[in-house]
């Protein structure tokens, strides 16, 4: 039986503890300064905390509200921080591709980080293959003893990218952390949640921090912080997106910052047409049922974006009538992931969505409609542009930006699709 080994964490049980040194006890949540603190998420604003009278042991008990989801923390339970250690592992891996020119760049820039420890952000396109660019930095940071988190805000990239991650580094003791899914090895090469980094304190020397603006949580001031606890005194961060947040960019310093304009398949980025439609929810929309008529005869699987779950329901049911092989998918929807199934399996031809498939999923000979594009913020425009075009085989389509009356956002994200595509045409990233 392995034993896990529970290093520079928080813990509630101490008859979890084998061998690791324990540095600090604490109160869940203390006073300091007169003010409540958390230990778990660190937190010390006052709305964050509330107190009740406890018949039971005849004391006011104050609690974090704040990580609540992970485990309360009060003034009454204590805690143990243990010890952070270092292991050196030898984190071979294999690449099913030889890395392209871009990819060898970001990959370099990356070691240079870890090396200086340093922050950095990739600012890469859908596609330009961000988890391949990392695998020589995480090489380096276990050979030299350091360890290693690659996180995002959902739980769908940590799975994605922890099975290229296993796939890769075959030798190594990856822990994979979500809700539900718990350390299993000694925590030296985590892909996790973001939530889940509030367990561990000061002991990842490099985080690698995936989609941070990623629906729920953008940039969320707790995972923020969560990261910060997490990270030893020295530390690398590497941020990855397509679509860096603005708070981001003023963070990293412009010298720290990395644009990676090119797919991995070194074609360019579709650019979104806009055209103007009105759109009725109670009755059908002539143009875009013919729309959708001719993608289904061109043996297109259309993803057609709907800002609001109701509008989206509504329509699905009135387009249904005329289009078979038609779905519905949305984020409360029971069904989401044998439908996601299904979809990939080819049962589908049109899928009326909300922006849950936005991010993260890939499929060959897709395209996009959005309808009342005007009603989308740049960053799910320029993701939801990403899904067309992924593959090598299918590297092109339809990105069709439905609107009534043209948006900032919608001219800001076809912006940066043109700059990004011309970028990539000038560093000769691209066979255009
Ligand atoms: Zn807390």
């Amino acid at each position: 039986m392995i034993t896990i080994k529970l290093y520079g964490k928080l813990i509630t049980d101490s008859q979890q503890l084998t061998t690791e040194n324990i540095i600090k006890k604490y109160k869940g949540v203390y006073k300091k300064e007169g003010f409540w603190k958390c230990v778990q998420c660190g937190t010390n604003d006052a709305d964050d905390f509330y107190s009740y009278h406890s018949k039971c042991i005849n004391e006011t008990i104050t609690y974090c509200r704040r990580c609540l989801l992970l485990g309360r923390m009060d003034n009454v339970n204590s805690v143990i921080i243990t010890a952070s250690t270092k292991q050196k592992s030898t984190a071979q891996y294999q690449l099913q591709f030889p890395l392209t020119e871009q990819q060898l760049y970001a990959s370099t820039k990356i070691v240079e980080a870890i090396k200086a420890q340093d922050d950095l952000l990739l600012d890469a396109v859908t596609g330009a293959g961000k988890t391949e660019m990392i695998f020589n930095g995480i090489q380096y940071a276990r050979q030299h003893g350091l360890n290693v988190a690659v996180v995002s805000p959902r739980v769908d990239v940590v799975i994605e990218v922890s099975l290229r991650l296993i796939d890769a580094f075959k030798n190594e003791d990856i822990d994979v952390i979500y809700e539900g899914h718990s350390q299993q090895f000694n925590g030296h090469f985590v892909v996790a949640t973001i939530q889940q980094l509030l367990r561990f304190k000061r002991h990842f020397d490099v985080i690698f921090i995936d989609e941070v603006d990623a629906f729920p949580l953008a940039m969320d001031p707790i995972l923020m912080k969560a990261i910060d606890l997490a990270s030893c005194q020295k530390y690398s961060h590497i941020y990855m997106t397509a679509t860096p947040p603005k708070q981001l960019l003023k963070t990293i310093p412009i010298h720290k910052q990395i644009k990676l304009p090119a797919r991995y398949h070194r074609q360019l980025l579709p650019v979104p047409t806009f055209k103007y439609l009105q759109m009725p929810s109670h009755k059908i929309q002539p143009t875009l049922l013919q729309i959708l008529k001719q993608q289904i005869k061109a043996d297109r699987i259309t993803l057609v974006f709907v800002h609001n779950i109701t509008d989206m329901k509504k329509m699905y049911s009135i387009y249904r009538r005329y289009i078979e092989g038609i779905t519905c998918v949305y984020s409360n929807d029971g069904e989401r992931f044998e439908k996601i199934a299904d979809l990939r399996a080819g049962r589908y031809k049109v899928i009326f969505t909300t922006t849950i498939l936005e991010r993260g999923f890939t499929m060959a000979c897709l395209d996009v409609i959005v309808l009342r594009s005007q009603l989308f913020h740049t960053s799910a425009l320029i993701q939801i542009a990403g899904r067309v075009g992924r593959k090598l085989h299918s590297c092109n389509g339809l990105v069709l930006f439905c609107h009534q009356g043209v948006s900032w956002s919608m001219i800001c994200a076809r912006r940066k699709i043109k700059h990004m595509n011309h970028l990539a045409i000038k560093k000769g990233w691209v066979d255009a």
